[in-house]
């Protein structure tokens, strides 16, 4: 991109506009395994500045020339969605302000790049939270899991990002802005006869939805988490109403760009019980998952570290966890949270004297930090390098809850024979865990066996009517993927909805769309790092 567009962009933004090297170079990765250099990034100060942005890449896409336009947050994004080959926003910067805080309403309005820790610190300073926070909370942003329809340890009770979405900004692809909320049939026809274009999206958006009704619900998976496309079916309800937010949350920047968010808070008493439980056989810990599901006072956190993973921590950290766990090391390691209460609920306590082979409960919270350290100490796994080998962020896929067993064989048998030498753990509530296997990217060999075992993954995940998008969504690492999860007809949904809110592609192109591996082989870096995040823990 010529420096015309650079000096263009400087004389009319309020927000600095800036193409060296050096920063290009700092923003053409986010934590995946690809890199590409943008040609500038753009720190807007306000909506404006993103506004004008918008609109000049669209009147040069209108003549035929495209320049792409990827908003970030701290791009910790673990699927090559962060990064593009034309204009980084960059939110952290400026617009990271609190806006609102009303504790009555219960609800937070704020600017995309906010830190995401820092916020959550405020509301507790208010007896409040933000639940869905993902793991790496300290280190991201509100936008980026907005962007990312983020979830974390407590979303076995509270769900994703998108169930606490009030009300959002969305800067379009022309640099029009468009509010979104749940809206009634009312105020639904009045968004109808806009004639802009925002009532071009919401008149074919509700087109597409009543056209297509049987095609829709095909979106609902029986996995509690599903961030593979868009969330269509979450958009219009059987009274009616009607709300864009669910798609923008998880689009990944590919449907517009936030510049503001209303969330809705939850009330926060860090007092907690915390139980951590020992199964000595996966059909009793998948019983015992079923049963979780059921029980009247539901956990907010249901947590695996399997044998795998504490074997690895015993090997690379061999102190870390001695004077709490010996051998013989337990075969899954299960933690609970229930909130706001000192003791476990009865059912919950019943449930483990059936299944499980052990367990402890503390609601202390001194003894408490024993349970976190052993279900944290799988961050050392993730941050520990061995020579040029890395462990990468490529498996992010969820089952329904009723066929964990058969996924952690799977999984078991996939490590084995693909020597991938790697530990597993994760959200098992929700049927999502990770796998980190240690490769090296400067090498051919483990580069053709990442595509290889993502396709072997995949199979696995699909044959258990799982998804390949748990929590990360699809970035450009699954978009070649996204269309086995579909039937052709939804696929075709997802397709037309993007066409819908970014009719030329100006918006984070080849994330969701247009990536084929082919495409992947070519922007795979050869030295992974978490450069971006070292200053915290690497958490997940
Ligand atoms: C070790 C590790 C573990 C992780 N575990 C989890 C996990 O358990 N759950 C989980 O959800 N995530 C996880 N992540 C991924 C990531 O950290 C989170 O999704 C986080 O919320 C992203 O925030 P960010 O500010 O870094 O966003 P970025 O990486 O900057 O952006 C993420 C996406 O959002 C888009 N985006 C950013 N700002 C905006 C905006 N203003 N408008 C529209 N789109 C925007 C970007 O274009 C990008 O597509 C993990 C990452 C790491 C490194």
């Amino acid at each position: 991109m010529s420096s015309k567009v650079a000096h263009y962009l400087q004389e009319h933004l309020v927000g600095e506009v800036i193409d060296s090297s050096d920063a290009r170079r700092y923003f053409s990765s986010d934590n995946s395994i690809f890199q590409i250099a943008p040609s500038l990034i753009v720190y807007p100060r306000n909506e404006n500045d993103i506004r004008k942005t918008a609109r000049f890449t669209w009147q040069l896409a209108e003549r035929g020339r495209l320049i792409p336009l990827t908003p970030r947050g701290a791009g910790t994004d673990e699927t090559g969605a962060a990064i593009g080959s034309g204009i980084i926003i960059a939110f952290t910067a400026h617009m990271n302000r609190i806006l609102e805080l009303n504790t009555k309403t219960k609800t937070v309005t704020v600017e995309p790049g906010i830190n995401y820790g820092k916020l959550q610190q405020v509301l507790h300073t208010h007896g409040a939270f933000l639940p869905p926070y993902p793991p790496g909370l300290d280190y991201s942003t509100i936008g980026g899991a907005i962007g990312n329809n983020a979830s974390g340890e407590k979303s076995f009770k509270y769900g994703s990002t998108r169930g606490f979405i009030k009300a959002l900004r969305v800067v379009l692809a022309n640099g029009e802005v468009m509010e979104t909320k749940r809206l009634s049939k009312r105020e639904l026809s009045k968004k109808l006869g806009l004639a802009t274009f925002e009532g071009e999206i919401y008149r074919s958006i509700d087109t597409l939805i009543e056209e297509n009704h049987a095609v829709v619900d095909q979106f609902k998976l029986n996995t509690s988490l599903n961030n593979a496309g868009y969330g269509l079916y979450q958009v219009k309800q059987k009274d009616g109403s009607f709300d864009l937010s669910p798609l923008i949350a998880g689009s990944q920047g590919t449907l517009g760009i936030v510049s503001e968010a209303s969330l809705d808070i939850e009330d926060y008493n860090p007092a907690s019980c915390l139980l951590m439980a020992e199964f000595d056989s996966v059909e009793k810990l998948q019983q015992a998952l079923l049963a979780l599901n059921n029980v009247k006072e539901l956990p907010s956190s249901v947590e695996l570290v399997d044998q795998s993973a504490l074997e690895e921590i015993f090997r690379l950290n061999p102190n870390h966890l001695k004077s709490l766990i010996s051998a013989p090391l337990p075969r899954f390691l299960v933690f609970m949270e229930f909130e706001n209460v000192k003791k476990p609920p009865k059912s919950a306590v019943k449930l483990l004297d059936t299944l499980a082979k052990g367990y402890d409960i503390s609601a202390d919270p001194e003894r408490q930090i024993n349970f976190h350290k052993i279900r944290e100490a799988v961050n050392v796994i993730s941050a520990h390098n061995e020579g040029l080998l890395r462990p990468l962020p490529l498996f992010d896929g969820a089952v329904p809850v009723d066929r964990v067993r058969d996924y952690l064989d799977g999984l078991h048998k996939l490590i084995k024979n693909n020597n991938l030498g790697s530990a597993l753990w994760g959200h098992i509530g929700e049927g999502n865990l990770v796998i980190k296997p240690r490769l090296n990217l400067g090498q051919v060999g483990d580069r053709q066996k990442i595509f290889r075992v993502l396709d072997e993954y995949y199979k696995l995940v699909l044959s258990l009517s799982g998804t390949i998008s748990a929590t990360s969504g699809d970035g450009r690492l699954r978009t070649p993927y996204i269309e086995r999860m579909y039937s052709p007809e939804a696929y075709a949904l997802l397709v037309k909805v993007k066409q819908i809110f970014d009719p030329y592609g100006t918006l984070n192109p080849g994330v969701k769309f247009g990536t084929t591996v082919e495409d992947l082989k070519t922007i795979i870096r050869s030295d992974y790092s978490l450069n971006h995040i070292y200053d915290h823990l690497p958490r997940s």
